[in-house]
């Protein structure tokens, strides 16, 4: 029962949600928002360096380097992180002004931690009318399209235009015809 479970969720994570890949996420980040990181590290260093200048006991020099370099890659990296949720709330239809708003309010980046579990699925298209549709979806709202085809007998999701179902290999031409749609 367990492993019927875990496999159905395979299942749908591999239609609903594109594996992992960090660079392609990097790349969700708008370019303005890597200058902008970039300024941000470069001043970090800065007002770290005046900082310690006004320190009457001032850590030694490689010190200072260090937790120059450390609050400035923080500062940059969180930075980054608000123009990857901007575009990412946006491209998963969420209201991405709140949602930037938010991370940059709610203290101890606990606004990033509430958005990364409560973001909605990549949205994606339907394949046959190319209306925008939300990977939850069974059929395109359009156009009525079967985006997530279940085995009529043990009821997994299947790929769209399988003729076998690949859990019960029940034929999936003969119990249902509009499955293969
Ligand atoms: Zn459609
Ligand atoms: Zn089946």
């Amino acid at each position: 029962m367990a492993a019927a479970g875990g496999q159905k969720r395979n299942a749908m994570q591999r239609t609903s949600e594109p594996k992992f890949d960090f660079l392609e996420e990097l790349r969700v980040v708008p370019n303005v928002m890597i200058v902008v990181a970039a300024v941000v590290f470069v001043a970090a260093q800065v007002g770290i360096h005046w900082l310690f200048h006004r320190d009457p006991h001032p850590p030694n020099g490689d010190v200072q380097i260090a937790i120059g370099f450390f609050g400035g890659s923080v500062l940059a990296f969180f930075t980054l992180l608000v123009g990857y949720v901007n575009r990412d709330a946006k491209r998963r239809g969420m209201n991405y002004v709140l949602w930037t708003i938010l991370v940059l309010i709610i203290p101890n980046a606990i606004g990033y931690i509430i958005y990364f579990v409560v973001r909605q699925p990549i949205r994606g298209n339907c394949p046959q009318c190319g209306t925008t549709v939300n990977p939850t979806f069974n059929f395109c709202p359009k156009c009525k399209f079967l985006l997530h085809p279940a085995c009529p007998q043990c009821h997994r999701s299947i790929e769209v235009g399988a003729t076998f179902c690949p859990y019960c290999s029940a034929d999936l031409k003969m119990l249902a015809p509009e499955a293969r749609s």
